[in-house]
């Protein structure tokens, strides 16, 4: 039990209102108790903390990242999202726990220090899910304390399989053994689950890659398996304009109604991107109650497309916003993805006053969050709510002259203002430094160790290269293909 504790003197920014007010917080067991008048709590029992001059917010959760993916940062000048699923193989490579652990605790920390406390990880692990691998990450996310939620990111069809342009012109894929089975893949997320680390804030949760990518049998499997422990399946949905042809053509109906059709649909589920789904796939989600990651710097890095929020929001749909991994993120900046999200709802030919609000914005990067990865009590500054959030230097450029503090937060903060983030209660993260953690060192070992990665993946990176040279030309060829929705600017 954490001890009770008081921070007063600072300035309150929180949903739904998002309105900025003087404000004190009581916090007990690791939760909020009060949200008080300046000085009121003057007389109360607790530890104190002066934070005058910072701007309190709830904790932004990133509900869409891939630890796995940090030792391949910088790896990619100009991928779509098929060149960096052709670099899966060796993106995704067996390493010693020790590198896993590092990856996520350097996720972890990068993503604090931009003020998430919260994040949803899918990890790729190639030849199959290996537990003990997730696991080791799951302590990686603990050490490093930020609240999150982790999956072993699983399929049992090939890229080349799910979409038939890239298997015409690569050929099957050249790893040397065959891919796990079904129910090889099925075993081991239940093995994931079973024996999941007791850890303080970090929970599993099960991901069916992308859909064209698994069997009905593995996404059925992992959707009865998540339902009977009560977890979050998290998918790619529609990511890019070949994913999502191909998904209609070997369904015969589109993804999302594919996922309807199997029974996975549901408010257990969250997608990621959405960007090639139609007005009814938008609907049939919202209807669900399924919750929806926008991964803006990723969808502009990778080309994808860009993702129609405002016909989310206005079915009824939630919206969380995500960095997605380092291979597209590229840095782990959560203040980042946030502004991007506001800004990219400006690319279209609909009025201004449709844009994304500052208040929706801003929610889809808390409350939003919280929901997509199935916490009810994190996401907002109330009595009641888990002490999740972060504080900002209202001293800080972004923040002068204090025109309109919600506004300033979206559009012009930046990681280095965030000065402190607690969660839980626990201060994980202080004056800009990590008070449990020695980070330099952790880099420097996580250096070590990706070059070894690095020299033992390196044929497979260059096969990897050799089939994106090989699919170029079909993959260009599906970006022009005709199709139901348009995400990408017809340029010619
Ligand atoms: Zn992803």
């Amino acid at each position: 039990m954490t001890e009770r504790q008081v921070l007063h003197g600072g300035t309150v920014l929180t949903g739904p209102q998002w309105r900025p007010r003087p404000a004190d917080l009581l916090i007990a067991g690791g939760r909020i108790e009060a949200v008080a008048a300046p000085g009121s709590l003057a007389g109360v029992d607790a530890a104190t903390h002066d934070v005058t001059g910072r701007l309190v917010i709830p904790g932004l959760i990133n509900a869409h990242t891939h630890s796995h993916t940090a030792p391949a940062r910088g790896a990619a000048r100009a991928w779509t999202l098929e060149d960096s699923l052709l670099n899966g193989g060796w993106m995704a490579a067996p390493r010693s726990e020790e590198l896993t652990e590092l990856a996520a605790l350097l996720t972890a920390t990068e993503l604090i220090a931009s003020g998430c406390t919260g994040a949803f990880d899918l990890i790729a692990q190639a030849g199959g899910p290996d537990p003990a691998g997730c696991h080791a990450a799951a302590r990686g996310y603990a050490r490093a304390g930020l609240r999150t939620v982790l999956a072993p990111m699983v399929a049992d069809r090939t890229l080349h399989e799910a979409v038939p342009a890239i298997g015409a012109c690569c050929g099957a894929p050249s790893t040397g053994k065959p891919g796990p089975s079904t129910a090889d893949v099925l075993a081991a997320c239940t093995a994931y689950v079973r024996n999941f680390p007791a850890l303080q804030g970090v929970m599993p949760a099960l991901a069916p890659t992308i859909p064209g990518h698994c069997t009905p049998e593995l996404t059925v499997g992992l959707g009865r398996l998540a339902a009977e422990h009560g977890l979050r399946v998290h998918t790619h949905l529609a990511e890019s304009k070949p994913q999502a042809l191909a998904g209609a053509s070997r369904f015969g109906h589109s993804i999302t109604r594919e996922l309807a059709r199997l029974g996975v649909l549901g408010d257990r589920l969250t997608v990621a991107h959405a960007i090639w789904v139609d007005d009814e796939d938008i609907r049939m989600l919202a209807a669900s109650g399924a919750v929806a990651v926008t991964v803006p710097g990723s969808n502009l890095r990778l080309g994808s497309g860009i993702a129609d929020t405002r016909a989310m929001l206005a079915a009824g749909l939630r919206l969380a916003v995500g960095t997605d991994g380092a291979n597209s993120a590229d840095a782990f900046d959560a203040l980042d993805a946030v502004r991007l999200t506001a800004l990219l709802s400006r690319v279209s030919e609909r009025p201004a006053r449709q844009w994304l609000t500052v208040e929706e914005t801003l929610d889809a990067a808390t409350a939003g969050g919280a929901a997509a990865c199935g916490w009810t009590d994190t996401g907002r500054l109330a009595p009641g709510r888990r002490a999740d959030f972060a504080l900002l230097d209202l001293g800080a450029r972004a923040f002068r002259p204090p025109t309109d503090l919600a506004n300033q937060l979206l559009t012009a903060a930046r990681a280095a203002d965030v000065t402190d983030v607690v969660v839980g209660g626990r201060f994980v993260y202080r004056d800009r430094g990590f008070p449990h953690l020695d980070v330099a060192a952790a880099l420097n070992r996580f250096d070590t160790l990706v070059e070894e990665f690095r020299a033992r993946v390196a044929p497979v990176r260059a096969d990897a290269d050799r089939q994106t040279a090989l699919a170029a030309t079909a993959l260009a060829g599906l970006r022009r293909a005709p199709s139901p929705v348009r995400r990408l600017i017809g340029w010619r």
